[in-house]
């Protein structure tokens, strides 16, 4: 059966190459009825942020993006956070040590730094391995009673894994293909720490292995590690996982990595949700704050890295599930462009329901202290809808059906307020006050046969009126917009016009 895992680790909050990570693994698990597990990676104390696990669980939330297994939905293959499952490393950790493919490391950070420095000045670089490892201050190097006496006393030790001396190794992933690795120039990976806590590389490679992983679609970063995760397999006797790297996500310009803070600079959401930092107090925008509805971020995501090779853009979750195949996985970088995630949302906001919207609607609306019923405000979403991007833009393209101008366009004023303009719409507005059927049809009839009589320019009357009733010269069709702010504040809004 089909298994696979998001791991992120919780430093900070999730962006949205993360989340496209998480799309991709949950497509890929949907597509083959397999499972998709959240598995929090809380190993490093000192990068741990404490709200970004709900952070990340929020997240994947509001994107439809569903986990079968993880914190708060045990399965058969918790705990789901690392560092519930400290214990466990060490022994596989031991393991390693007793097969001769690991050992104990004393070294002083500061006598590695020297190292470093000295190969630096050479023009070389300092790694660790087996190319050194005997000059430096290890179990290879010391005797087995020696090692014993300095664990024994309490001493700062990591276990270090070790790698071959030089050896081709065939590596395969699912996106690239075949590739060879030199294992000469890989250095003897971390382990795990005196601290009683595994590096990433340990922990995620027991726990994939116990949690029974088949797939592991993770982003392109993890590339490099992939050698030395081959070998812990191998080391192990276990077999590994297959490899999805995904392609990096690019900034718009397409040079270099998008990165965290990309998203303030360029004045786009990199966040799904938006982020307060617990440390500094910042605020970086996201999605869902600025309107956008999942739909359209997964739609974009899906697309970042991946194309359906067809004509077919618009996707919900059911039909990326059904389309969705690893091997239409790009290779290259994917530019991430801002502007088409607008375009998705126009589309799926045109496409949502009206009910929908005039409830989203409303609750912009009682922010605004406006209480109106739900039926009339649907009837706006209806008439005004075409035009918005975001469920605010219903506002920019509406408001008139709710408050009465509290300012008139000057320059359109000017245009459409001649010296008798007044006079005209005291006319109309008399006339207005008499009329029974106040339906738009109705309205139109009446204006449209009194300026016929009248004998002039149907501009002259129309032009003002739209003044008054929206306070500028855009806006939905007028008989529309006097039916349905009804007969009395149409009344006032030409009073108000006049005054
Ligand atoms: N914890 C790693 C991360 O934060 C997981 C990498 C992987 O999927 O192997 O990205």
């Amino acid at each position: 059966k089909v298994r696979v895992r998001f791991a992120p680790s919780p430093t900070g909050p999730l962006h949205i190459g993360g989340v496209r990570t998480a799309l991709y693994n949950y497509l890929f698990a949907k597509k083959h009825d397999g499972d998709f597990v959240l598995r929090i990676e809380d190993t490093d104390q000192n990068r741990y942020v404490d709200v970004a696990e709900q952070y990340i669980i929020d997240s994947l939330n509001w994107c439809n993006i569903p986990f079968d297994e993880g914190p708060g939905k045990e399965g058969d293959f918790g705990p789901y956070r690392q560092s519930e499952r400290k214990d466990i490393y060490k022994e596989y950790a031991n393991k390693l040590v007793e097969s001769g493919q690991a050992y104990y490391a004393f070294d002083k950070a500061e006598t590695l730094d020297d190292h470093r420095k000295d190969h630096e000045a050479k023009g070389k670089t300092f790694i660790y391995n087996w190319h050194n490892r005997l000059k430096l201050d290890n179990s290879l190097s010391l005797s087995e009673e020696e090692v014993k006496i300095r664990l024994a006393e309490g001493e700062d030790y990591v276990i270090r894994f070790k790698s071959p001396e030089s050896e081709i190794l065939n590596l395969q992933d699912e996106i690239r293909g075949h590739m060879e690795i030199n294992t000469e120039i890989l250095d003897d990976k971390v382990l795990f720490k005196s601290d009683g806590m595994p590096t990433y590389h340990l922990a995620n490679i027991v726990d994939d292995h116990l949690m029974k992983i088949t797939h592991v679609i993770r982003g392109e970063e993890w590339l490099p590690s992939l050698a030395l995760h081959v070998m812990i397999y191998r080391a192990f006797g276990w077999e590994a996982p297959k490899f999805a790297h995904l392609p990096l996500i690019l900034k718009p310009q397409g040079k270099g990595k998008l990165s965290k803070r990309d998203g303030d600079k360029l004045g786009f959401p990199v966040f799904p949700l938006e982020w307060k930092d617990p440390k500094t107090g910042e605020v970086s925008a996201g999605y869902r704050e600025d309107g956008y509805f999942p739909e359209a971020v997964t739609n974009m995501l899906a697309f970042l890295g991946w194309n359906p090779g067809t004509e077919q853009e618009f996707f919900d979750i059911n039909e990326l599930t059904q389309a969705f195949e690893l091997d239409r996985v790009h290779k290259g970088g994917a530019k991430f462009d801002p502007e088409k995630t607008k375009w998705f949302q126009q589309h799926y906001l045109q496409e949502a329901d009206n009910a929908f919207l005039a409830k989203e609607f409303q609750k912009l609306l009682q922010e605004k202290k406006i209480n109106v019923d739900l039926d009339y405000t649907k009837k706006v979403v209806e008439i005004v809808k075409e035009r918005a991007i975001f469920v605010k833009d219903l506002w920019e393209q509406g408001d008139y059906f709710f408050i009465s101008p509290t300012s008139y366009n000057p320059k359109n004023a000017k245009k459409a307020w001649k010296n008798d303009t007044s006079e005209l719409m005291q006319e109309l507005s008399e006339l207005l006050k008499k009329q029974e059927d106040f339906s738009a049809a109705a309205i139109q009839e009446n204006v449209k046969s009194w300026i016929g009589a009248k004998e002039i320019g149907f501009g002259k009357v129309m032009q003002p009126f739209r003044l008054a009733l929206v306070g500028a010269m855009h806006g939905a069709d007028l008989f529309v917009i006097a039916e349905s702010i009804g007969k009395e504040e149409t009344l006032k809004r030409i009073e108000k016009g006049i005054s």
